[in-house]
């Protein structure tokens, strides 16, 4: 491994297991606790760090010395790679959805901070990027990176998160963007254990395809895995008082943070469903806490 890389894993923090305790949960009698991916290291949030860690290795190993890829504003992937790349000494680009604001945004101060070069793009060309495997006209030192490092190395890393769980469940749950960690939670998942993933956007049929797309070929099965599309709360980024006050009544109880993108549309679906009777008694249930915490700063005001 890159020395540089190798370093920074031994700056990280434990990614503990913290149950979950409230009333509900007990009245149902389901047992959840959160993976705390969140608190592997305060600015590589979570599993951008695991998706990361072996998409940085190949990038090296082809000789590259830039990496081009892509998000939003508010990305997480982007303020983890722009991170990275400072301290392995890569360069790197961005194409940023959207015109240049007048005032950047934190994540976007961050990013220039650290180096990177961003490039703002329309929405239109940005959904044409996405489907780009390659750059036109990429130089053999550049890499790309597609959105949200949807890349088959990235499943490498996230099975080490799936590996760490020393204790046994029957589902493990996690919010999907592009669905890349819960492709990686699939491929190390034991036959017995239901991988439950919750799309944190509307309209997303494809992304059952998109992950099928991202799991190794092999003639082995994998485990039973579904997802949710019932907690988007309007679309990517919206949010509504009720997800808002669940966000809150969660930080009360638990003193855990959650941020209403990814992780408090887990939750709340998790609740919502063991609500429902979805889970059955004795169940245990592991939640992926996947960080993203930085992307929260400024995003309820904007
Ligand atoms: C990026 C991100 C996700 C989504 O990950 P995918 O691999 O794209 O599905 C989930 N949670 C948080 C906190 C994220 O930053």
């Amino acid at each position: 491994m890159h020395p540089q890389l190798r370093n920074l894993e031994q700056q990280l923090q434990p990614s503990l297991l913290t149950k979950v305790t409230a009333p509900l949960l007990d009245d149902h009698q389901i047992e959840l606790w959160l993976k705390r991916d969140d608190l592997l290291h305060p600015i590589i949030s979570g599993n951008k760090w695991r998706k990361l860690k072996y998409i940085l290795q190949h990038a090296i190993s082809t000789g590259a010395d830039t990496i081009i890829s892509m998000g939003g504003a508010y990305s997480n992937h982007l303020h983890a790679l722009a991170y990275t790349g400072r301290l392995l000494n890569i360069s790197t680009v961005a194409y940023v959805r959207g015109e240049q604001p007048k005032l950047f945004n934190p994540t976007l101060k961050d990013l220039v901070t650290w180096g990177m070069q961003l490039k703002f793009i329309s929405r239109s060309s940005y959904r044409e990027l996405r489907h780009y495997q390659s750059l036109p006209e990429q130089k053999p030192n550049e890499y790309w990176l597609p959105e949200g490092g949807a890349l088959g190395y990235a499943l490498q890393g996230v099975a080490e998160m799936v590996e760490e769980i020393d204790i046994a469940y029957d589902t493990i749950c996690v919010p999907c963007g592009t669905g890349t960690t819960m492709a990686g939670m699939i491929a190390a998942s034991l036959d017995q254990t239901a991988v439950l993933g919750f799309s944190a956007l509307k309209g997303t049929h494809f992304l059952e395809h998109d992950v099928k797309k991202l799991l190794p070929d092999s003639s082995t099965s994998f485990c039973q895995w579904s997802i949710n599309h019932d907690y988007h709360f309007g679309g990517f980024a919206k949010t509504t008082p009720t997800l808002l006050d669940f966000i809150n009544g969660f930080k009360h109880q638990t003193g855990i943070e959650l941020e209403p993108v990814y992780t408090g549309k887990m939750m709340y679906g998790i609740y919502a469903l063991v609500k429902q009777g979805y889970f059955a008694k004795g169940h245990r249930i592991i939640a992926v806490h996947t960080g993203g915490l930085q992307g929260k700063r400024g995003f309820i005001d904007a």
